[in-house]
Parts: C-alpha cells; structure tokens; sequence
C-alpha cells in the first residue's frame, strides 16, 4: 500500500492546474475511457480539469520501458483488456501518471509539443463507460436503509432474520447502465396502486438510490471461492452509482423473487473509476457485526471507507438545487470484501470489469437517507424546495446529482458529479 499518511504525500502537487476543491488532484487520478473527434477512443486519467490521455501518452513511448504487453491497450472502448493485464500494471500505470504529472518532472512539463497531445480539456472530451459490464450485482448493505424499508412495508418485522447473516444481493442488468450525464426516461410499467387491478402506466414513484459500486479488476475461476482476506485484490476502484428505482412497480413485482422491472430500466454510474489505492488512506471502521458473522465473511481491520455522499435535486422549475441527502459510505454494514466473498462462496466466478453497488447507503441520521423513498417517508413527508415546488418522488424535468469524496486536509479524493435528469415517458 502506498504510504499516503505521510505530509508528503498531502503536499504533492502537479504543473497542471488543480483548482481548489478539485475532486481530482494528483492524489486521486482515476481511470476512464473518453472519446473526443480527433482522437475516438482513449484510456485517460483526470487531472483537475483535464484528462491524461494514456492512449497518446503510450504513442509518444512513455511506456516503453517495460514495454506495454499491448501498445493500443489504452486505444479500446473499455478499460478492459488493460484491466486484464493485472495489478502490476494497474498500478504502474498510474504511477507513471502520477510522475508525469508532478511539478518536480519536467518530462512532459517542459515539452510543449507533447503536452498538447497528451492533456484533452475535460469540456472537450465525452466521457463513456469505463468498463464493459459483463455481470452486475446489487447489494443491499445499509442497515439503515433496509430498516427503514422494512419499517414501511414490514411494519412488524422490519428486518429479515437472514439480513445480519449475509449480504443480501441480486443480480441486475448490464445492458441498461449508462455513464454519468446520460438522461433517464421515465419508465412504464405494471403498477398497482389500489391493490384492486393493476394497469400499465408511467410509474408514479421514480425515485434514485445513492450507492457506492465497484469494478473487480481482478477475476476469478469458477469453483474457486475468493476468500475474504484476499478479496481487496480483486477491486480495481470505486465509482458512484444511482440505482434508479420506479417504487410502484418494483412494489407489485417484487415477491417472490426480488426486483426485477422496477430496476432494470437505467442504471447510472460516474465515469471515473477512483482507485482503491488512492482510497486506502480513508479506511474507517464499519458498523459492529452482532451476531459475527460466519467464517467466511470474518475480517479484521478497518473494512470500511470514510467516503462523504451526497444528493442534490433540482426540479426544472427551482433556480437552485437542494441538498437532500448527505451519507458516508462508512456507515455500510457489509464491506466490499465480504460482499465479494459472499457473491463468489458457492464458486461463482468474477471477471475484470464486474460492476457491484452498495445498495443505498442511508446513514443513521434522517438528513442521511439515500432515496426519496426514505426521505419524503413513501410520500408521506415531501420535500419542499425555496421556489414552491414539492417532491414526493422525482417529476419529469428533475436533475438529481450525486457527489462523493474523501477529504484529508485541502486533498480532496473526489468522483466527479454524477448527475442526469428524468425525462418524460416515450409517447
Ligand atoms: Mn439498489
């Protein structure tokens, strides 16, 4: 592990600007794949307000010695295959980066020809999936959130005598995640409000879910458990996630077999993959696991992040957002590890590129839930904004954005917002 306690490593800086604030200093450089006209598809790395495009940076032979095993790895549509060729070269990739990128090498610094074609203005840049997302999971992990569902639709059993035993997950849809701005539709659907009859209609309680995902970097054979002490290894970074839910759908199909309709329609995550190793300094203890849990899902140590979440909603009509939501993925109750270990104990394998979320992280103060299922109390207690509008759950036009970081002194380790607006229902 990078030793990232030490003063140093607080005052490094690069010659590419950093605004203050920046989620993005030279502490952080998260991996993404952007695309820009002149240059299609390329493996970049963020930098204030710019990306380092690694693509350019290969041509130019920057990593020449050790020699990439493939020179257009950083040319894909996905980080992939450059996922694939293991930790080792995950980290000197951004090692490299991180040299390059620091006030004291004068490398790329003092070469104006290559600093043009190796920095793209982010507004310059369209930003893509990262990964291709072979299998994705969804977690249920926050006590305080699935307490609080149970208490509206359980009200004498709120939470599940599994729920402490095992992180409780289902598996969702790959081919609906969309990357960061991308705007959602509002979907259709079988809902059932009365109880009487059901009817097909446009759900009436689109709500988001604020969650933490991340991509496995490492796979997996089929048959070979990961073990939980090992399963670190495995998570290449973290991104935000918004699981978008339509609550009246999700209401009337769920039993017996989980969600299904009511979740598939979109899925949105921030496109820059934050690494685990620039978070590592931000470990924290995670809530106290009464009863232990088995063997198998048994850790020591700080298993969890002190992450800072938040939600802001912007109704079309409101000239501000409101902040209606402010966590800390510390609060999660099972970590990444042991959901890792959980999802891989009866020999189901991972791939490079797999995409786990949280579930909603809710904290256990009230102005830190995470869906307005939770907030407005399933309608019962609407958020009301300065300019008159009133939410229950989201309306056509709403702009909901999600921001994540991890502070330690003026170092910020940030996602990026990850923000997209409701659109009505296709006629
Ligand atoms: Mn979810």
């Amino acid at each position: 592990m990078p030793h990232t306690h030490h003063p140093q490593w607080e005052r490094r800086k690069s010659w590419v600007e950093v605004p203050d604030g920046s989620d993005f200093p030279i502490q952080n450089l998260p991996f993404g794949v952007f695309w820009a006209p002149d240059r299609g598809h390329r493996a970049g790395v963020a930098i204030g307000r710019q990306i380092l495009d690694l693509g350019e940076l290969a041509t130019l032979g920057y990593f020449a010695d050790p020699p990439l095993p493939d020179p257009k790895v950083f040319h894909r549509e996905s980080l992939n295959a450059f996922l694939a060729l293991g930790r080792q070269w995950q980290r000197r990739a951004r090692a490299t980066a991180g040299r390059l990128l620091d006030e004291n090498t004068a490398q790329l610094r003092d070469n104006a020809e290559h600093r043009r074609r190796a920095l793209v203005d982010q507004s310059e840049a369209e930003m893509r999936l990262p990964v291709e997302i072979g299998d994705y999971v969804d977690f249920y992990s926050s006590l305080e959130h699935a307490a609080n569902v149970g208490k509206m639709f359980r009200p004498g059993n709120p939470l599940l005598p599994n729920w402490k035993h095992l992180p409780i997950g289902y598996h969702g849809r790959c081919s609906s995640i969309v990357a960061g701005g991308a705007d959602v539709r509002r979907p259709r659907g079988q809902i059932n409000p009365s109880g009487d009859e059901p009817e097909f209609a446009p759900t009436r309680k689109l709500d988001f879910e604020l969650e933490v995902g991340f991509i496995v970097g490492k796979g997996s054979s089929l048959g070979a458990p990961i073990p939980v002490e090992e399963a670190a290894d495995h998570i290449f970074g973290l991104v935000l996630v918004n699981d978008w839910s339509a609550r009246d759908i999700q209401q009337w199909e769920y039993q017996p077999l989980g969600p299904f309709l009511g979740k598939s329609f979109a899925t949105s995550i921030s496109p820059w993959i934050v690494t685990l190793d620039a978070l590592e300094p931000f470990r924290a203890e995670g809530p106290e696991q009464d009863p232990r849990p088995l063997p198998y899902l048994r850790t020591g140590g700080k298993r969890n992040l002190d992450v800072e979440l938040s939600v802001w909603l912007q109704p079309e009509t409101e000239p501000h957002g409101l902040e209606v939501c402010r966590s800390n993925f510390r609060h999660i109750y099972w970590s990444m590890e042991q959901q890792l270990a959980h999802l891989t104990s009866n020999g189901a394998n991972v791939r490079v590129g797999d995409l786990c979320a949280s579930g909603t992280v809710s904290g256990p103060a009230p102005g830190a839930y995470g869906s307005m299922l939770e907030i407005t109390w399933n309608g019962t207690a609407p958020v009301r904004f300065p300019a008159g509008a009133e939410r229950a759950f989201l309306e056509d036009g709403d702009r909901v954005t999600m921001r994540g970081f991890a502070q330690r002194g003026s170092v910020r380790i940030g996602f990026g917002d990850l923000s997209a607006r409701v659109l009505p229902p296709a006629a």
